[in-house]
This record gives structure tokens, C-alpha cells and sequence, in this order.
């Protein structure tokens, strides 16, 4: 087989078994609210947002979306503490 044609189906099968296979470190976003803009921020299972609701219960919408984006190759916010 042509070596760039296996290497996309090893990427489209990576990618299609991320859950297992891809585990995020870190990242910063900035997802676009119906009020305002926030930056969500993930190191090593913490997770943070700028917004209130994040602010005095450790998650939020914003965290939660980006949760379902991501599935399993992050850790859930649900039990994170308040920063
Ligand atoms: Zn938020």
C-alpha cells in the first residue's frame, strides 16, 4: 500500500478511536457564549473558566460543553473544586 494512503487510514483510525486513544494535557479555548465570550482553560484534570457560575461552583456550561466535545480523553469537570 502507498505510504500516505496508510497513513491517513492510521489517522482516521486514531481518530475514530480517540476515547482510547488521546488523552488532552492541556488547552485553552474560547468558546463564544449567548451573552459574552469565555476562555476555558484544562491542565491535568483542572479545569477553569472565567465565567461566575464556574467561578463559585467549578463548573459550568462553558466547561461542560467543551466536555462533551472532548468525551474521554479528558477527566470530568463534575467533581472538580471551586478555584
Ligand atoms: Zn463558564
Amino acid at each position: 500500500m502507498d505510504s500516505a494512503v496508510s497513513r491517513i487510514m492510521k489517522a482516521k483510525q486514531y481518530a475514530a478511536e480517540r476515547d482510547q486513544r488521546v488523552k488532552v494535557h492541556s488547552f485553552e479555548v474560547e468558546l463564544h457564549g449567548d451573552n459574552a465570550n469565555h476562555i476555558i482553560g484544562y491542565a491535568d484534570g483542572d479545569w477553569r473558566c472565567d465565567c461566575e457560575e464556574a467561578t463559585l461552583r467549578g463548573v459550568c456550561a462553558h466547561i461542560m460543553a467543551m466536555e462533551e466535545i472532548l468525551g474521554d480523553s479528558v477527566e470530568p469537570a463534575m467533581f472538580a473544586t471551586p478555584h
